[in-house]
């Protein structure tokens, strides 16, 4: 009979945090990220047949906004209606708006390969349709979030981000005002080591929360207490653009260009008292019958390494 080696006492660590995420470390379990050799991963479809490629624009719903390139009639970024939304104007109890914006004309590109003014566009864009969306005052709040890759949930290869305007406040966020509203733990997070930082210089933090429910995952935080990005003037939104393609060049060149999701966290329409945040989350394992049956997680992937092993990726871009 051959002996099973007994774990360390100390390897798994059960988290919990302020938002209520309970999560396992179970750093045994792991494959180290190494192993992977990083490579641009190869698009399949084809631009002449991608519904978001320049050329194919009356496939789309009428466009709301575009980005013109400057001297030209072609666009450098859209926003038009999606096809199969989730809320919209003619929907009684789902009454609110479903949007793509399209970051880049490129069918081959990924977000991370933005330049930096082209990252602050997006952002930018981002920030008029929230305001836009904050004028209808049936409208409480908009989720944005990005899904990029099969994995991660997306149906088309060209990166796109999705923006769902909602007549309800989702309970995370409402959850999330409630505890900013007194001793903000968003503000909190800069001063306190029990995170693990990544990038701590300039007005965004990024940094491995402390119960991540999902394998490197990093969450980028203003320093100062801020309610959305409809709050950033130029500066702020080109430290963002930076912060994040910082982060995601990184997650790239770590995980060999992973399926992930960025899920924005803002206040809702027309409300000040709230501190953002953007949760950068690489999908690398599957929920399954512990993560739905006990709603904790299981993480091989202890924040601490991802801390580091961001930190090493960000030296070798310089
Ligand atoms: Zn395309
Ligand atoms: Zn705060």
């Amino acid at each position: 009979m051959t002996s099973v080696p007994m774990a360390e006492p100390e390897s798994n660590e059960y988290r919990s945090d302020f938002l209520g995420r309970c999560v396992v470390l179970t750093p045994r379990r792991s494959s180290r990220p190494h192993d992977f050799v990083p490579c641009v991963p190869g698009k399949t479809s084809l631009p002449a047949q991608c519904f978001f490629c320049p050329g194919n624009e009356s496939k789309t719903p009428p466009e709301i906004e575009r980005v013109k390139a400057p001297g030209t009639s072609e666009w450098l970024a859209r926003v038009f209606p999606n096809k199969f939304p989730a809320f919209g104007k003619s929907f009684k109890s789902a009454y609110g708006t479903h949007e793509v914006i399209v970051e880049t004309p490129d069918h081959s590109k990924t977000l991370s390969q933005l330049d930096e003014a082209a990252f602050a566009r997006y952002l930018g864009l981002v920030a008029r349709r929230l305001r836009a969306h904050a004028h209808d005052k049936k409208m409480k709040y908009t989720c944005i979030f990005k899904n990029e890759w099969a994995d991660a949930g997306a149906s088309l290869e060209h990166t796109h981000t999705q923006l769902v305007g909602m007549n309800v406040v989702p309970d995370i966020i409402k959850q999330e005002k409630r505890l900013c509203a007194s001793s903000c733990p968003f503000c909190l997070l800069a001063v306190d080591d029990k995170y693990s930082k990544i990038i701590e210089d300039g007005p965004f933090l990024a940094m491995a929360p402390y119960a991540p429910r999902f394998n490197h995952e990093v969450w980028i935080v203003p320093r100062s207490h801020t309610a959305s990005i409809v709050d950033l003037d130029e500066a702020s939104l080109l430290a963002l653009a930076r912060t994040m393609r910082t982060v995601l060049r990184a997650q790239d060149q770590l995980l060999d260009y992973p399926a992930y999701n960025i899920l924005y966290h803002l206040a809702p329409h027309r409300e000040k008292e709230f501190h953002f945040h953007i949760e950068i989350c690489p999908r690398m394992a599957k929920w399954a019958g512990f993560e739905y049956g006990a709603e904790v997680v299981m993480n091989s992937v202890k924040p601490e390494w991802t801390a580091s092993e961001y930190k090493a990726e960000i030296e070798k871009l310089k």
